[in-house]
């Protein structure tokens, strides 16, 4: 058995307010003439945060659009536009969600490799190290900031850049940025974290490591899900470190069945991330009873909803669509069900949880 060697981001700052402290981070990294190039989620376009942001000489802002998760097109347009009017850039600084930090990531990677975001979706295809990233969360949940992905959707696939390039340098963990975050939305991305403990946790791939974020990570969701009446400082606090906690054990795991159901999902309606992980794991109750049964509890105690029947009306070819992006999900399946999942997740059984959603 080889054992996994994983790269882990660079440098951590964590507490309310350290985003104050960005200007001094990335002093030493300028370089003379090459910006700073701030992606920053467009929900922020407008807000006193913009003020706060440490801009000096040539340093450019963007706002990303995050309507849609991010696709290797809209990557490839973002980094072919910086190249041409800079040339080369000190770095990238993402701000936002777990989609203006994939964006940040992937373009800082693009900035030194040729090419196409898609030739890189994958394992391992990434030749070059990006230009220097940082990033800086804005929702809790998905442990994009400390992962070794940035998941797109490219022509062919819905698959992540996974590389040891892909981590951040840095990054900025400030729970007060997450303060302004919609309920429903606050949810659906901190179910992301809890469905990644639940799938880590219960998974085949499971060992001490893992074991000890995971445990810890659930134990912060509880705390802010289940123990707690209404939302304070203390839940912004815990579920970001929730988060990062959740991330790094499936950094040496790995998800599962509402995951690899849901990329199916994602990638023939478009479904977010959060939202699709919800819809689907509200159905699983037969892999993960315990961890449904609880999640019930927290959509009803936190009057969310979770949207039904999505695949109503569905054709046969979508149906084989999504099953195919699904299917190709070796690794999550596995970890799920064991070596032998391709007996138990045939296509008809896999056909039959998609009809439930
Ligand atoms: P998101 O980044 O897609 O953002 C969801 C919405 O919340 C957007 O409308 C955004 O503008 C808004 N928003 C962000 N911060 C806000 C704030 N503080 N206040 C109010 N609104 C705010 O949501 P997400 O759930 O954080 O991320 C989902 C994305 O992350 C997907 O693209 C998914 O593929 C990706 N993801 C990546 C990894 C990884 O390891 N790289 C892991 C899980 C998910
Ligand atoms: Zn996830």
């Amino acid at each position: 058995m080889a054992f996994r060697n994983f790269k882990m981001i660079g440098y951590v700052i964590y507490g309310r307010g350290c985003f104050n402290q960005l200007g001094d981070i990335i002093q030493p990294h300028r370089k003379t003439g090459a910006p700073m190039v701030f992606l920053v989620d467009h929900f922020f376009e407008g807000k006193p945060l913009i003020n706060r942001l440490p801009i000096s000489g040539n340093d450019k802002l963007v706002f990303v659009d995050v309507t849609h998760e991010p696709k290797t097109s809209y990557v490839d347009a973002l980094a072919n536009q910086l190249k041409e009017e800079f040339g080369t850039i000190s770095g990238v600084i993402g701000i936002g969600g777990g989609s203006a930090m994939d964006l940040a990531k992937a373009v800082s990677l693009m900035m030194n490799n040729p090419g196409s975001a898609a030739d890189y979706q994958g394992w391992d295809l990434v030749k070059n190290p990006g230009v220097y990233k940082v990033g800086i969360p804005t929702l809790s949940g998905t442990g994009a900031e400390v992962s070794r992905t940035t998941v797109l959707t490219g022509p062919t696939k819905k698959l992540g850049m996974n590389s040891d390039y892909t981590p951040f340098d840095q990054i900025v963990l400030d729970p007060a940025l997450t303060a302004d975050a919609p309920a429903n939305q606050r949810f659906y991305t901190g179910m992301d974290c809890y469905i990644h403990c639940i799938e880590s946790l219960t998974g085949t791939f499971l060992n001490e490591f893992s074991k000890s974020y995971g445990e810890k990570a659930l134990q912060l969701c509880r705390e802010v899900y289940v123990n707690k009446t209404g939302w304070d400082e203390e839940s912004d606090d815990q579920l970001m470190m929730a988060s990062y906690a959740g991330g790094m054990s499936i950094a040496y795991s790995q998800v599962g069945v509402a995951h690899a159901i849901s990329y199916g999902l994602s990638y023939l309606l478009g479904t977010k991330h959060g939202i699709g992980n919800c819809i689907v794991f509200d159905k699983l109750e037969e892999f993960y009873p315990e961890g449904v049964k609880e999640f019930k509890w927290m959509v009803e105690k936190n009057q969310i909803d979770i949207p039904q029947h999505i695949c109503a009306g569905l054709s046969d070819a979508d149906f084989d669509k999504m099953m195919d992006v699904s299917l190709g999900l070796k690794p999550l399946w596995e970890n799920a069900l064991g070596k032998d999942w391709e007996k138990i997740m045939t296509r008809p059984k896999l056909r039959a949880l998609y009809e439930l959603l």
